[in-house]
C-alpha cells in the first residue's frame, strides 16, 4: 500500500522577508501557510548587521533580530516553519508535488516561491573575514554608515554604477576598480559615473587584499593591483563594496517557469503570478531592480493575496 502524502495548502518556499510576510497574511487568512525556510533561514538579512530603513523600527535593529520578529509574528498566527531544502519541484500538475531534503515528497495546493538572490562575492579571504566590518554586498543597505568617509567599489556593470554614485552623495571619496578597460554598465549609467568629481575609477585593476582588524575599527584600506603592470596601489578606504551583480536562486526551477537571460523569474505585471496557476513569486526572486527587504516584505503581502484568490476560486 502506498504512503498516503501529505497535502499543504500553502508552501511558502524561502524564509526571507518576502516568504514571511506572505506567511503572516496567509495564516492570518487560514491558509495553512508551511515555510521551508531553505539553506539559510531568515534570508540574505541574516548576513547584514544593522537595518535602519526598515519601517517601524525607529532605532534601527540587527538584520538577524528582525528575522527573528518576522519569524516569531508569523508564527504567532499558526505559520508551521519547518527546517529543510526544497529539492525538487513538479509543477506540471496539481497538486504540485515538491520533494524536500532529497527524501520527503509533499502535495502543496498553492505554492509561493521566496527563495531570493544571493550576491555574488569575488572569492577572496579578507572578504569573509572583514564581511560586517566594512565589508558590504549592498549600499543602499550599509551605505550609510559610511557618510563622510572614503569607499572602494568593485565592479563594473549597473549595479556597481549605480551603487558607486549613490555611494558618492554620501562620502568623501569612492575609488571603483573595474577589472577590465571598459565598464558593462549603461552609456547613461556610465556618463553619471564618469561626472560624478568624487568617483575615481580605476580601470584594468583588481582587489589584492581589503586591509584591517575586524577586532579593532574593520576596513582601513584596501590594495588593488593593475592586471597590465602588476603596479599596486593602496587605497585608504573604510568601507569595501562588492557590486558585481547577484544570482538568483531559482535552479530549481528551470525548465518549469519562465526566466530572464539573468534567471529571475518572470511574472504577470503587478501581481505575483507566474506562468502556473497557483504559483507565485516574490521578492528579490523576482526583482533585480529594487531589492530591498521593504519591497520583498510588499510583494509577499501581494503573492498570499493572490494565492488566497486563487484557492478561493479553485478549491
Ligand atoms: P553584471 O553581470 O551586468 O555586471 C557584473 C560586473 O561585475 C561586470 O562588470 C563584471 O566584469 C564584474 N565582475 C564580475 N566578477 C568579478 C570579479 N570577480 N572581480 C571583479 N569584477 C567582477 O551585473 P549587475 O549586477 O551590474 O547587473 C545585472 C543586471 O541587472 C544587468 O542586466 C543590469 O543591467 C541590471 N541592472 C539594472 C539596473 C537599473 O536598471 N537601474 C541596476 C542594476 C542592475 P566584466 O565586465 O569584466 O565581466
Amino acid at each position: 500500500m502506498t504512503k498516503e502524502l501529505e497535502v499543504i495548502e500553502t508552501l511558502i518556499i524561502g524564509s526571507g522577508p518576502a516568504g514571511y510576510t506572505a506567511a503572516i497574511y496567509a495564516a492570518r487568512a487560514d491558509m495553512k501557510p508551511v515555510v521551508i525556510q531553505g539553506l539559510q533561514p531568515g534570508g540574505q538579512l541574516t548576513t547584514t548587521t544593522d537595518v535602519e530603513n526598515y519601517p517601524g523600527y525607529k532605532d534601527g535593529i540587527t538584520g538577524p533580530e528582525m528575522m527573528e520578529d518576522f519569524k516569531a509574528q508569523a508564527e504567532r498566527f499558526g505559520t508551521d516553519t519547518r527546517w529543510g531544502m526544497v529539492t525538487k519541484v513538479d509543477f506540471s500538475k496539481r497538486p504540485f508535488k515538491i520533494e524536500i531534503d532529497e527524501s520527503k515528497n509533499v502535495l502543496a495546493e498553492t505554492v509561493i516561491i521566496a527563495t531570493g538572490a544571493s550576491a555574488k562575492w569575488l572569492g577572496i579571504e579578507d572578504e569573509k573575514r572583514l564581511n560586517g566590518y566594512g565589508v558590504s554586498a549592498c549600499a543602499t543597505c550599509d551605505g550609510f554608515f559610511y557618510k563622510g568617509k572614503e569607499v572602494v567599489v568593485v565592479g563594473g556593470g549597473d549595479t556597481a554604477a549605480e551603487e558607486a554614485t549613490y555611494l558618492a552623495k554620501l562620502c568623501t571619496k569612492v575609488t571603483l576598480l573595474v577589472r577590465k578597460d571598459k565598464m558593462r554598465a549603461s552609456k547613461a549609467m556610465q556618463h553619471r559615473v564618469f561626472n560624478t568629481d568624487n568617483l575615481e575609477v580605476l580601470f584594468n585593476h583588481e582587489t589584492k587584499s581589503i586591509n584591517g582588524d575586524p577586532k579593532k575599527s574593520g576596513v582601513e584600506s584596501v590594495t588593488a593591483i593593475n592586471n597590465l603592470n602588476n603596479e599596486e596601489k593602496n587605497i585608504n578606504a573604510q568601507g569595501f563594496f562588492v557590486a558585481i551583480g547577484h544570482k538568483p536562486n531559482t535552479d530549481l526551477f528551470k525548465g518549469q517557469l519562465d526566466m530572464d537571460e539573468n534567471g529571475y523569474l518572470k511574472i504577470e505585471a503587478g501581481t505575483s503570478k507566474t506562468k502556473i496557476p497557483g504559483v507565485f513569486a516574490a521578492g528579490d526572486v523576482a526583482d533585480h531592480v529594487y531589492r530591498q527587504a521593504v519591497t520583498s516584505a510588499g510583494t509577499g503581502c501581494m503573492a498570499a493575496l493572490d494565492a488566497e484568490r486563487f484557492l478561493a476560486s479553485n478549491i
